[in-house]
Parts: C-alpha cells; structure tokens; sequence
C-alpha cells in the first residue's frame, strides 16, 4: 500500500463575466481565475486490499461515490484502463462549502493530480484538465492552478501571467446561494456593469497589486443585489483598508485585498464574528 498527500487549494475569480446563455441551457462564462492558498488536505491510500471508502471531517459533506473526490478517482482509473486493489480517501475540509471557492472541485483536482503523479505521470497536464471536466466545470482549473483566464462552462482554460503575492481576507457569511437562481436572475435583470478583462490581464502582466484590486468585478453580484450580507462584508473589507473586494463565484463567500498580511490578519480577526467564518490567504 502507499499513501498519497495533495493540498487541494480554493479559488476565488478575480473577475466573472457571464455572456450569452448557449442552446444547451449553459450560460458562457469569462472569468480570470486565482489559486489562493486556502486549502483542504487530501490524502489517499492506494491498493488497501479493502473496498473504497472515504472519510471527510465536515459531516455535511457526502462521504462516498457522491463524493467529487471519488468521482475524480474513479474517472482517472476508468482512463487508464486499470482499477487499484482498493482505496481510501480522507480529506479534511478547511474550504468552507457553498462558498464559490470550489471546494469540492479543488479536492477532486488533488486526487487526479496525485494519483497521476502515482502512475508516473501518465496524462499529460491537458488530459487530466479533460478528466477532470467529467467531474465539475471548476475541476480543470483546479486541476491547472494559478492564475488563468476560464471561458466556455469554465473548462477553456488560457494560462494568463501569475498574480503577484496578493494578500487575502476571505469571509463566508451563513447564506448560501443557489448558483441556476443566480443565473436565471441574471437573465431577467441588466447587467450595469461587467467586468474589464483585457484591463485585468494588463494588471496581472504588471504586477500591479492596486491596479488588479481596483478592477475585481463579478456579475454576480448584481444577481444579490437584494440580500445585504455581500454589500455588508464588502463595506467591512473596505473599511478596514482593502484596497478592492468581491464575491467570488457564485458566492457566498467575498474576499478583499490588502496591502500587508498584518492589515490582512488584523482584518480576519475584526470581521469573525458569529456566524461569518473569516480566513487569510494569499495568492499561489
Ligand atoms: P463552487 O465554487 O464550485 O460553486 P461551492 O463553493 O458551491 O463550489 P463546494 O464546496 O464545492 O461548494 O460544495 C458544493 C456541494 O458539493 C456541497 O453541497 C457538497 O455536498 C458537494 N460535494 C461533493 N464533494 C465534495 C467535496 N469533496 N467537498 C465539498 N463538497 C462536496
């Protein structure tokens, strides 16, 4: 037996774009997409001689073949054409969940990333992306990590220059949104005020720390513009020196950036309070 470890990091949108809804139903997205250090530990037992089995430390979480971590090993196996003689998944959640932080599809990018690295690499960087699309439209950026631009259903990944070490004040209130509402909404309202991609791009290729802050932008918020949480948290980040802050994804959690990780853990310890979980982080 041999025991693979993968940290499944979170990601946050540095800018999110919905476009045209697609004859499928889809809506096409654009987003620059970020890596930050906020992460679960997977790690995985190979040829147990047991059956699968999964255990995750947050009860809410489904431990077994609905699990996005099973599923990813399970896709990787059924590609190379060959099962193990058993496995076992733990993983221990630090990503909160219904966040927009792909928690889940980080966790399934860490078992295709290690048990890729356990068949000595046997699928290129670009395979796994595609075994991973199978799983979950976030799983091939997770699967890529750093700094990408992600367009389509989220799975056409372009490598864009890495952000620089920006540092981070995530905060998940205790609201959840349902990510087809959010579309749906986004369908029947106009959208004032959409992102600056090209700007964002140039900003990343600087290096420009401020510059990249004063341009986050997600559609999405647009979409919960009636719930005061986001507005809220947003203010707070602002109030306390942020130099910009967003919801990511489809939230609900929002992050701010900061100008120092003292700013950044001053902030974190302010803002927790009961009921909003508050992490620092940076960008990786
Ligand atoms: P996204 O940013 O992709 O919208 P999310 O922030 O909504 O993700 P996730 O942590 O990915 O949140 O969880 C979404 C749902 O997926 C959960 O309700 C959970 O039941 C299910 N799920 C399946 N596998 C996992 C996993 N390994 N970790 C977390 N959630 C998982």
């Amino acid at each position: 037996m041999i025991t693979l470890s993968e940290r499944a990091c979170a990601k946050i949108n540095l800018t999110l774009d919905v476009l045209s809804k697609r004859d499928d139903g889809y809506h096409d997205l654009r987003s620059v997409m970020q890596t930050v250090s906020l992460c679960d530990d997977v790690e995985i037992d190979v040829d147990t001689g047991r059956p699968w089995k999964l255990t995750c430390d947050a009860a809410s979480i489904p431990a077994d073949e609905r699990n996005l971590a099973w599923k990813a090993a399970r896709v990787f196996f059924d590609r190379i054409g060959r099962g193990p003689d058993g496995i076992e998944i733990r993983i221990r959640k630090r990503i909160p969940s219904e966040a927009g932080l792909a928690g889940g599809s980080a966790d399934a990018a860490a078992v295709l990333r290690a048990l890729n690295r356990w068949a000595g690499a046997s699928l290129s960087t670009e395979a796994l992306c595609d075994l991973g699309a199978l799983v979950g439209s976030d799983v091939p950026f997770c699967v890529l990590g750093g700094t990408a631009l992600a367009e389509g259903r989220g799975e056409r990944l372009t490598k864009l220059p890495d952000a620089p070490e920006l540092q981070l004040v995530i905060c998940k209130p205790p609201v959840a949104f349902a990510t087809p509402a959010l579309f749906k909404r986004l369908d029947s309202v106009e959208i004032r005020e959409q992102p600056d991609t090209d700007a964002m791009r140039q900003a990343l290729q600087d290096g420009d720390s401020v510059k990249i802050a004063s341009l986050l932008c997600n559609v999405f918020e647009q979409a919960v513009s009636d719930r005061p949480e986001i507005e809220a948290i947003k203010a707070a980040l602002l109030r306390h020196g942020a130099l910009g802050a967003s919801m990511t994804g489809s939230g609900s959690a929002v992050f701010g950036i900061f100008r120092s990780p003292e700013d950044a853990k001053s902030t974190c310890k302010a803002l927790r309070t009961n009921g909003l979980q508050t992490f620092t982080a940076k960008t990786v």
